[in-house]
């Protein structure tokens, strides 16, 4: 019985929806990984299917008393090392296949650092602009309200994603915590520390971000940088990179990029966040989308959305090193075009993982109903990070790697060995 394609080639990924060319990209790693560490064809299907699918519909009553229904998803990849975890992204373009993609990566990411949780991931087809706050809360309620069955504290916990923060996080608790009749606050993370948020969550991601890229570079000085996605993760990426000493040159968001010789990323952050984004920053010239991933940078680093260095672009891609702040950023064709070209690039399982180890971190918090200092955080945070680096590196250098196939065989090998320890109920 065939339950699944195996792509072996990378073939045939160019021109599928971006939702299926990120699952087959997820697969086509993890059959790499499964090769290379000699997993049988049973295995092999198991790693490659989700335990858990929920498709939901979620009713929304909008402002004006119409009612619209939007796609929810909530997919647990695996969890032999323990409760799913996972972001929510609110983008009109989610489908069940990308939300299967991002739930496969959260399960190596998991592994690969060391924290006990197996991978999710949920997603709502809704462009969150195009509501106003209160609808965003009903739908957010509702959809959470959907997915309670799988979701909770020994579960399965939710976090922030694309086009979510904090307070989907705040109204996700609150419904969860009101149908159970008491607080829960370890069942999501990324919440408001007035809730039981961890010191250090929002800023996680792009911290782990520059702490990988400054393990990948060994100098910062003066190193220029261009940052695809100037949103949760990219602006404090670029916002890091610069307090470190890098060069930040180019910046972009959906609605456009920009470029100068030295941007002061403090002050785009804020222009941003008062004009709705970057584009029209006085003290920078505007540049086309695709032209931000050519520019002759030291340091790229893509942050917004799945498939943007692609077999059509990759061979334009001049920076000698990139850092995936967001998932999914290369297709396996591009990866084989960069790797040819000479770049490096810090994969996402372990670029962005900084964002899950202080969820986990906040968990364990929430857990013991105990806050740590925002220096106990960070410390804990970039021993999870540098200590991943190293065997990342390790392994590649010594097995002739490159880092995205060190860091699945890392991961993917942990899940295997979980799965041979449990053994297979019944
Ligand atoms: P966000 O919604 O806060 O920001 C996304 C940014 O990307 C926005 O600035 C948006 O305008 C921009 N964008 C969208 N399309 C674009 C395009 N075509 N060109 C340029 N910019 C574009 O989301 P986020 O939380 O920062 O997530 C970004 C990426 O990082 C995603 O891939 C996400 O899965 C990944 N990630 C996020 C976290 C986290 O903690 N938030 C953790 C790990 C990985």
């Amino acid at each position: 019985m065939t339950i699944v394609d195996f792509p072996t080639t990378t073939s045939g990924i160019q021109g599928m929806a971006p939702g299926q060319q990120a699952l087959d990209a997820a697969r086509f790693q993890l059959a790499e990984a499964v090769r290379f560490l000699g997993l049988d064809d049973g295995l092999h299907r198991m790693l490659a299917t989700p335990r858990r699918s929920l498709t939901v519909s979620v009713p929304v009553r909008r402002e004006d008393g119409r009612m619209e229904v939007v796609q929810g998803y909530r997919v647990q990849h695996n969890l032999s090392r323990g409760p799913a975890k996972g972001g929510i992204r609110f983008h009109p373009d989610t489908d069940l296949a990308e939300v299967t993609a991002l739930a496969m990566w959260m399960t190596w990411k998991c592994a690969l650092v060391g924290i006990p949780y197996g991978g999710a991931k949920g997603g709502v087809a809704v462009d969150p602009a195009t509501l106003t706050s209160r609808e965003l809360e009903r739908m957010t309620r509702r959809y959470a309200n959907e997915i309670q069955p799988l979701i909770g504290p020994e579960k399965d916990i939710p976090a922030p994603d694309v086009g979510t923060d904090e307070q989907t996080m705040a109204w996700i608790m609150d419904t969860y915590s009101v149908n159970a009749g008491y607080s829960v606050p370890g069942v999501v993370t990324g919440k408001p520390t007035t809730l039981g948020g961890s010191l250090g969550r929002a800023g996680a991601t792009s911290r782990g971000v520059q702490i990988a890229a400054l393990a990948a570079l060994g100098s910062a000085d003066g190193r220029t940088v261009a940052v695809q996605g100037f949103g949760k993760v990219g602006a404090l990426a670029a916002q890091y990179l610069a307090d470190a000493g890098c060069r930040v040159v180019a910046v972009s968001d959906a609605s456009g990029a920009i470029y100068s010789e030295r941007l002061d990323v403090a002050d785009v952050r804020a222009w941003a966040s008062a004009n709705g984004g970057v584009p029209g920053y006085p003290h920078a010239d505007t540049i086309a989308h695709d032209e931000l991933l050519e520019l002759d940078v030291d340091v790229l680093v893509p942050a917004a959305l799945e498939g943007v260095l692609t077999g059509a672009n990759a061979h334009r891609v001049k920076a000698r090193l990139i850092v995936e702040g967001a998932n999914g950023p290369t297709t396996p064709e591009a990866d084989l075009i960069l790797a040819d070209q000479g770049a490096t690039i810090v994969p996402d399982i372990l670029a962005n993982a900084g964002g899950v180890i202080v969820s986990y971190l906040e968990w364990v918090q929430n857990t013991q109903a105990y806050s740590w200092s925002a220096h106990e955080v960070e410390i804990k945070l970039r021993d999870l990070m540098e200590g991943a680096f190293r065997e990342v590196n390790t392994l590649a250098a010594d097995r002739g790697l490159t880092l995205r196939e060190a860091a699945h065989a890392i991961g993917v090998g942990r899940v295997a060995e979980a799965h041979r320890l449990r053994g297979l109920y019944p």
